[in-house]
């Protein structure tokens, strides 16, 4: 009897490595992408062990993904009269020691989108370029047994199941529960590579947070001569399209005020090789994944990009603290988690993989959404709440969240040695042993 086929909708970050994982288990993916190549657009990730952890389940995949291990966090103010160094801690350092060699690993995204579809290719798995789904039909039919998805280019295919992976814009979750427009949050991005910064030097691989006021800057390292950086300040809306700005555009934003941050922030803009600047979207929560033989994963189906998560989080009041959203650059990291709580799913309802009825795919996908909603939207709440005063403005609330990163990380400089274990565990502790302990996974 043959596989059953799933078609995945999206070559992003999620679809490839969702196609690899399914392979594995005797299915048959094929994924269909709206652009016609692997996209060369975006900065990049920061990989933590929740994520790292189901990619290394791919047999060789986590060695071919060029990175670098991040192993310090350093903090520092530009209030103008308060400028100075905020704090410093080797916690992905340590955090890597104990959580089976997965720490904080910074990629490029385009290099790291390659190896996966390099894996996805190498396990057989075709990739149809150039297809974007604009329909999905019979899926309402609990009786249906396949799935029919059109493509823009006229093209057709059906398969047993449907995964959507297709990201922020998802046509797959507009064709499930209608179009909804996507929210702008008030906050834009300015971001670009650059090569690393003299003051940069002496702390090592490490992600670098600089406060102003109304503006905040993050800097990591992605290789061994790369950092890439963001600064997020609240402006008007701009598009989200990942593309680099017009050249006029980019000299007068490396001439601009940014190009006198301090502390090698400054240094970052002005020789920066390329930059981009884009708005940070939200959408609205969704009750359920799924309808029939369709469900969606990744960013369709809880779109909590790294940077809308990391940045509303790093914009916590005092109220709301910054230690408690160590974790939330989370992005790529939840989608691979629902990767992994899928297939495993999969596996406990259907272990031989045959063809799946549609009652067996209804309590698989229920069973997803009921582990993983509460999960992703408890990021999206903690996120959006510290959202409501991100770029703190006015000297006062500077200094009051000056003080608040200063606190968080008194006394935790050099969290080396067993004293520490569980103290590093709590600062991670939404993705240290998530989605499942070192060596005890259950696909
Ligand atoms: C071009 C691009 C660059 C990015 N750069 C960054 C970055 O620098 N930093 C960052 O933090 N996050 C970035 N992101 C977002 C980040 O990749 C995701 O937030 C996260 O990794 C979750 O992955 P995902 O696979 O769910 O979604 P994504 O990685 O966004 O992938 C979705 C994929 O689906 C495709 N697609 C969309 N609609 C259709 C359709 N109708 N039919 C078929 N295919 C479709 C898209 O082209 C894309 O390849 C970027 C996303 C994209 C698309």
């Amino acid at each position: 009897m043959s596989a059953p086929k799933v078609i995945i909708a999206g070559c992003g970050v999620a679809g490839p490595a969702l196609g690899v994982v399914l392979k594995l288990q005797g299915y048959d993916p094929v994924i269909y992408e709206r652009t016609d190549g692997p996209s060369e657009l975006g900065l990049s990730l920061c990989l933590q062990p929740n994520g790292l952890r189901v990619l290394s389940l791919i047999p060789g995949l986590v060695d071919l993904i060029p990175r670098k291990r991040l192993r310090q966090l350093a903090f520092y103010s530009m209030l103008p009269g308060h400028e100075r160094e905020l704090a410093r801690s080797n916690a992905p350092a340590v955090l890597h020691a104990l959580s089976g060699g997965f720490g904080m690993e910074g990629v490029r995204r385009p290099l790291f989108l390659q190896a996966l579809i390099d894996a996805a290719q190498a396990h057989g798995i075709p990739i149809l370029f150039g297809h974007q789904l604009v329909a999905v039909d019979g899926h309402e039919g609990t009786d249906a047994e396949r799935v029919v998805v059109r493509f823009a280019n006229g093209h057709t295919d059906e398969a047993s199941f449907v995964v959507g992976c297709d990201g922020l814009h998802s046509n797959t979750r507009a064709c499930l529960f209608g179009k909804e427009a996507a929210m702008f949050t008030g906050l834009t991005q300015t971001g670009g590579i650059s090569p690393i910064p003299e003051a940069f030097s002496a702390l090592g691989p490490s992600m670098v947070n600089i406060y102003g006021d109304g503006v905040h800057m993050i800097a990591y390292q992605i290789n061994d001569e790369q950092i890439s950086w963001a600064i997020t300040q609240r402006e008007a809306e701009e598009r989200e399209t990942w593309r680099d700005m017009d050249v006029d555009r980019q000299r007068a934003f490396k001439e601009s005020a940014f190009s006198q941050i301090p502390f090698g922030g400054g240094e970052l803009v002005k020789t920066a090789s390329r930059v981009i600047k884009f708005g940070l979207y939200d959408r609205p929560e969704l009750k359920s994944w799924h309808k029939g033989r369709v469900v969606l994963i990744g960013d369709a189906a809880h779109p909590t990009s790294p940077v809308r998560l990391f940045f509303s989080a790093l914009f916590a009041s005092a109220d709301d603290p910054p230690q408690t959203h160590q974790h939330l650059g989370q992005g790529a990291n939840q989608a691979f988690e629902d990767i992994y709580h899928l297939a495993r799913l999969l596996k406990k309802y259907n272990p031989g993989a045959q063809a799946p009825s549609a009652a067996l795919l209804d309590t698989v996908f229920t069973e997803l959404e009921q582990l993983r909603i509460p999960r992703t939207s408890a990021l999206v709440t903690k996120a959006r709440a510290a959202g409501n005063t991100r770029v703190v403005s006015g000297a006062n609330m500077c200094l009051a969240r000056d003080e608040v990163v200063r606190e968080t990380w008194r006394g935790k400089e050099d969290l080396l040695g067993d004293d520490h274990a569980e103290l590093v565990k709590t600062l991670y502790v939404d993705i240290f042993s998530e989605p499942f302990e070192a060596g005890k996974s259950e696909i």
